[in-house]
């Protein structure tokens, strides 16, 4: 399965990533991520990548489609991926496209996850990592006097606040998100491939409405089309009619529009002599 989550920030895109990891066994891939350990570890795309980030802006499309194009190029993404954040604009979706197809693996399912502003704001506020494993939590939902720790890890590291999550940042990365990232709705929407779900609420309910819409037809649907062999109709897909099946198809057609114009011309007759009738009675009562 090769899966997109869209979504704003604090839609909750990498907490269901890592539940898909779960339940999917197939990894999750993201860019986020993967930029914040380029700059943790200061390499020389993570020093052109912090500035773009820390003013909550979308960092420049080389440096995240060379990124992806490295880690799509490894082995444990044969079985498939989820894509958490990448593609954040229709560029990127494009170059993803253009990727998946040269290796004859397009993308199986797009589900958009959708949170009112109020609440990723919240969401945001209250979201707390862990650096050694990358698990996400969230203050609102931690039991109450529960230490801010990474329960995962052995050595149980501190949670920490991610830099880019202040108010001024988030503002910047909504608006980002509305201007080049939602209209990826409608670039998946005419592929057939998008799927929304209400992200808002419980956390296992979410993940099972996402395996729920997986596995549902659209999904199936998709995933068939990814495997047909070039030239043969995918099961389920209507197959092209041929050029003697469009003449029959156009024939009928035209007969159909024929009796369809008959009926028309019916329905006037009849009514013209409805009203004949009619002036006809008033007639004979005015002559009375
Ligand atoms: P995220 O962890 O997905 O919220 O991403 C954090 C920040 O990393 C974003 O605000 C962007 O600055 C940058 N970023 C992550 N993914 C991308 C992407 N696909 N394209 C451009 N910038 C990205």
């Amino acid at each position: 399965m090769r899966i997109v989550l869209l979504g704003a920030p604090g839609s909750g895109k990498g907490t269901q990533s890592q539940r898909l990891v779960q339940r999917l066994g197939i990894p999750q891939i993201s860019t986020g991520d993967l930029l914040r350990s380029a700059v943790a570890r200061g390499t020389a795309l993570g020093l052109k990548a912090r500035d773009a980030m820390a003013a909550g802006k979308l960092v420049d499309d080389g440096i995240v489609l060379g990124m992806i194009r490295e880690r799509l190029a490894e082995p444990d993404v044969a079985r498939g991926f989820i894509l958490d954040g990448f593609p954040r604009n229709i560029v990127q979706a494009e170059a993803l496209d253009a990727m998946l197809k040269q290796i004859g693996k397009p993308l199986g399912a797009v589900v958009l996850m959708e949170v009112p502003n109020a609440e990723l704001v919240r969401r945001i506020a209250g979201r707390r990592s862990c650096q050694t494993c990358g698990s996400v939590y969230n203050i609102y939902s931690m039991p109450v006097g529960a230490p801010l720790v990474c329960t995962r890890c052995a050595d149980s590291p501190p949670l920490y606040q991610r830099p880019d999550d202040n108010e001024a940042t988030v503002v910047e990365r909504l608006k980002v998100y509305e201007a080049q990232t939602r209209p990826l709705a409608g670039y998946y929407g005419k592929q057939g491939l998008l799927q929304t779900i209400d992200a808002t609420g419980d956390v296992d309910a979410i993940t099972e409405l996402l395996i729920g819409v997986l596995s549902s037809p659209v999904a199936a649907r998709a995933r068939a089309v990814a495997k047909a062999p070039a030239g043969k109709p995918a099961p389920g897909a209507k197959a092209k009619p041929k050029v003697k099946a469009k003449a029959k198809i156009a024939r009928k057609a035209a007969k159909k529009a024929g009796k369809a114009g008959h009926a028309v011309r019916h329905r006037s007759v009849a009514k013209k002599k409805v009203a004949k009738k009619k002036s006809a009675g008033k007639k004979a009562a005015r002559k009375k």
